[in-house]
């Protein structure tokens, strides 16, 4: 993660005809993206060197999405072939759910819902950053029934990661700080980070 790309925090993020005046969301965009570049450098995962050649990060509402989907759209990607980390993204643009507006427009603002809305806002910010390429053989587990291998992709494994991170932080800072100050490995930290999350977020059970 380098610091130069800071400068990013400071562009107005939201942008939609049917949203522009919310101010709610553009805060939330802007408080969580340095938080997610936070936790990009704790984790030791690299963004992309050329972000500063990136067009203006739009968040752009997605009535067809699922309840808190989430996902994030290159648009216009400029790759440099004999370089593909180099790339930049002309017209980038993450799509939120509605679930996931509204919550960021209530004004309560810390129940579990909240935060898991917010941590999605996370997952796919750190997509955007990501420098590893999504492989062409890239793999949607529409069913939800091989999650193990979703989450393993290393692009999924990062956002993951990180999302899990912002989530577990916000919601069990001991557990957090249990995991961080393991002996383990980086990689084995994040596994445990992103079994909690599926405890505490998803009801689910751990995969690793
Ligand atoms: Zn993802």
């Amino acid at each position: 993660m380098k610091v130069a790309f800071l400068f990013l925090s400071v562009l107005p993020f939201y942008a939609s005809s049917q949203y522009n005046s919310d101010a709610s969301v553009n805060n939330v965009v802007i408080n969580i993206v340095p938080e997610t570049k936070e936790i990009l450098n704790v984790l030791h995962i690299r963004s992309r060197a050329d972000v500063n050649k990136d067009g203006q990060l739009k968040i752009i509402p997605d009535p067809t999405a699922a309840p808190f989907g989430a996902h994030f759209r290159e648009g216009l990607n400029m790759h440099d072939n004999a370089n593909p980390i180099k790339r930049y993204y002309l017209s980038p643009a993450i799509l939120l759910s509605n679930e996931t507006i509204i919550m960021f427009q209530r004004a309560k603002r810390t129940d579990k819902s909240y935060l898991f809305a917010c941590s999605a806002l996370v997952h796919e910010l750190t997509h955007y950053y990501q420098e590893i390429l999504v492989p062409d053989n890239y793999f949607d587990d529409k069913d939800g029934k091989h999650m193990k291998a979703y989450i393993l992709q290393p692009s999924e494994f990062e956002s993951f990661s990180v999302q899990s991170y912002y989530f577990i932080k916000h919601n069990d800072i001991n557990l957090l700080n249990k995991i961080m100050n393991s002996n383990q490995p980086l990689d084995r930290k994040k596994e445990l980070l992103i079994n909690a999350f599926l405890v505490q977020a998803e009801n689910a059970q751990p995969l690793f």
